[in-house]
């Protein structure tokens, strides 16, 4: 059966190395590939849901999720507000703009730029 690259879908991706748990957290998962076409580093195979639930739900606080207004998630939220600031010198960041974030872990970088331009359209992919 062939392995699908979660980001590109191609076939054509190689085993990277075994995967080992530090903290016996997805253990439903063998291996690391990296596909050839897009060089995304994947596991195989994906977590099971449960297993993501879980790791989600104990690795970021609630806090986390719901505001970044807080201390805990200052250094994201002013990464995010540079980043947004030095993409503005390279694209039009106006209302309207479509912005894909690639492996947007919790998706601050999101949060903070509909805050700067609401009318903006953000789509995250997480592979993990
Ligand atoms: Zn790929």
């Amino acid at each position: 059966m062939a392995i699908h690259c979660p980001a590109c879908a191609s076939e054509n991706n190689r085993f990277s190395s075994r995967y080992q748990s530090k903290r016996a957290s997805f253990l439903s998962v063998n291996d690391l590939r990296e596909c050839k076409e897009c060089h995304l580093v994947f596991a195989h195979p994906m977590p099971l849901d449960g297993e993501l639930e879980q790791y989600y739900s104990t690795q970021y606080p609630d806090i986390f999720l719901s505001t970044f207004s807080n201390d805990v998630v200052r250094f994201p939220v002013q990464l995010a507000q540079s980043r947004i600031g030095l993409l503005g010198r390279y694209m039009p960041m106006g209302d309207g703009e479509k912005i894909l974030d690639v492996g947007a872990g919790n998706a601050v970088f999101g949060k903070v730029l509909k805050g700067m331009v609401p009318d903006a359209t953000y789509d995250a992919v997480e592979p993990d």
